[in-house]
């Protein structure tokens, strides 16, 4: 999917990094509830096969569970990361206790899009989901990590939380509607997830990690699976309560 591809490059304009700059300002729905101890989030984008079997398994042997962010439209499509799960991988990682989360129907760029676009985007991927025999999404992720004021806030009303891709923490009167996140992807990933899982303990904070595929050879949005093991099991000896997105938020009292 060459155009899926493309729009990997962000929008690098006067205009788009303006508009990045005031979009962090509006619409914005802050955490009333601080994290009581050190939370983390798992979670995978688009999501590659990979990331639905090893990704999965490696959590699951750990007693913990993933979020999944899909597009519908994605579904057995073959994207930059590999090829994306399908519905009954889908379903088998909700049987599984793994949350189903929302990525637009089509990967959609909401940074270009229109408020009523996106809205109709996610309208047509929680049908899809209810289609797969999923419930309704209740959390979301940005496509490309961006988003404009229109969007923003008619995805805001539809979702508890509403990931973004800037590297955060989430503590008492983060953003909601725009909440911080952090990749393990890249031949940093692994020590950057690293770095802010420390500064996430030391703040008590809730922390959400995302990455792609995972495999041997991963493509530059992914991990491997020993990185990925390896993080996993030093949240765990950390201390970190290890949560969905959407538990995560329940916890915060966020609905
Ligand atoms: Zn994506």
């Amino acid at each position: 999917m060459k155009a899926y591809a493309d729009a990997y490059q962000p929008d690098r304009s006067l205009q788009g990094k303006l508009r990045r700059r005031v979009v962090r300002l509006v619409h914005r729905r802050p955490l009333a509830m601080a994290p009581e101890r050190p939370m983390i989030s798992f979670s995978f984008d688009d999501a590659p096969a990979t990331a639905a079997h090893t990704g999965a398994q490696l959590l699951e042997a750990r007693g913990a569970r993933g979020t999944y962010f899909v597009c519908g439209g994605l579904a057995g499509q073959d994207v930059p990361m590999g090829r994306c799960a399908e519905a009954a991988d889908y379903r088998k990682l909700a049987e599984a206790g793994h949350e189903i989360a929302c990525h637009t129907f089509s990967h959609l760029d909401c940074g270009q899009a229109s408020a009523d676009a996106a809205d109709g985007e996610a309208a047509r991927n929680t049908a899809e989901f209810a289609r797969w025999g999923l419930p309704a999404p209740t959390t979301f992720a940005y496509p490309y990590g961006d988003v404009a004021a229109g969007p923003k806030r008619a995805l805001g009303s539809r979702f508890s939380v509403l990931r973004a891709l800037h590297p955060g923490l989430i503590e008492l009167g983060a953003d909601l509607n725009q909440a911080p996140a952090v990749g393990i992807e890249g031949p940093e990933g692994e020590a950057r997830a690293r770095d802010w899982m420390g500064r996430a303990l030391r703040a008590r904070a809730w922390l959400i990690l995302y990455t792609h595929d995972v495999r041997d050879d991963p493509s530059p949005w992914g991990c491997t699976p020993q990185a990925l093991t390896r993080l996993i099991d030093e949240a765990l000896a950390a201390g970190f309560e290890l949560a969905t997105v959407s538990d995560a938020a329940r916890r915060l009292g966020v609905c």
